[in-house]
């Protein structure tokens, strides 16, 4: 196996000792490298990349200096472990500039765009956080057509806005398990193509079988329209914990295999580099 390249260290402190276990599992797993992909909220410099309207955890969550993070990864490297630096970026339309200029200011390995957002009904309402399961109750009364609807619109712009090497958890709107009962093969083909004329890789996530919904990322029938499209793919944990780290990959390789994937991408300092499935 290549790489686990989508993992947060949120649950533990910034040290050495705490990261050495992700990358110890990797190691124990048969994987060659381990990256780390802090959420941005978490960091003071960032909190300007979000939106005013958002939900209170956020500002909570906003007590993090970006040196921590980056300095802990300098350490890890200079202990020879195998380690890579990313960051998960949100994608809020409209804020494309900003963010550039923040992907810009570091040299990360790669840039991992992740839509977890959707923006307010009503003017002035709150952003809603579709993703988090602990507030998982805001579902309730929602037109679940309309919100997939409205996540791959926002999906799409983000590949569009060329600025993520790869697009995290694809059709993370389904964690809470809430599907339309409409066909949505045509969000897939859309942003199938998206990805592939924006030259963006879709990372295939084995947290969904840790989630309610009980499926991978990207489902079945989106993962074959990004195959059919010329895609790229790479298989990532999405970690919290050293436990979760290259889980499933085999499961998950022989999901790629059987759409047809022979290769998966490995990414330093932003360049990008196949390498054989498993
Ligand atoms: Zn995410
Ligand atoms: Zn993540």
């Amino acid at each position: 196996m290549a790489a686990d390249y989508h993992m947060h260290l949120e649950r533990g402190p910034w040290a050495l000792e705490w990261l050495g276990r992700f990358v110890e599992t990797a190691r124990a797993r048969g994987l060659s490298e381990i990256g780390f992909s802090e959420h941005p909220h978490r960091f003071r410099e960032w909190r300007t990349l979000y939106p005013a309207n958002v939900p209170a955890w956020v500002d909570k969550e906003n007590t993090q200096h970006l040196d921590s993070y980056l300095r802990l990864i300098e350490e890890a490297r200079g202990a020879g472990l195998p380690v890579r630096c990313g960051v998960e970026w949100d994608f809020f339309p409209g804020c494309e500039a900003q963010l550039e200029r923040a992907i810009r200011a570091h040299p990360w390995d790669y840039a991992i765009g992740s839509v977890h957002w959707l923006p307010p009904e009503e003017p002035g309402g709150p952003w809603w956080d579709f993703d988090n399961l602990s507030r998982a109750g805001e579902w309730a009364g929602r037109d679940v057509l309309d919100a997939y609807r409205r996540y791959f619109r926002i999906l799409t712009q983000a590949a569009q806005s060329r600025l993520f090497d790869f697009i995290g958890h694809a059709d993370v709107i389904k964690v809470c398990g809430h599907r339309p009962a409409e066909d949505v093969s045509d969000l897939y083909e859309s942003a199938a193509s998206a990805f592939a004329s924006s030259g963006v890789c879709v990372e295939i996530n084995t947290a969904g079988w840790r989630k309610p919904v009980g499926e991978i990322y990207p489902a079945p029938r989106f993962l074959q329209a990004c195959r059919r499209a010329g895609v790229p793919v790479l298989i990532n944990s999405d970690a919290h914990i050293p436990e979760d780290v290259g889980r499933d990959f085999d499961r998950a390789a022989a999901y790629a295999g059987g759409m047809g994937y022979t290769e998966v991408a490995t990414f330093a300092s932003r360049t990008r580099r196949m390498v054989p499935l498993a």
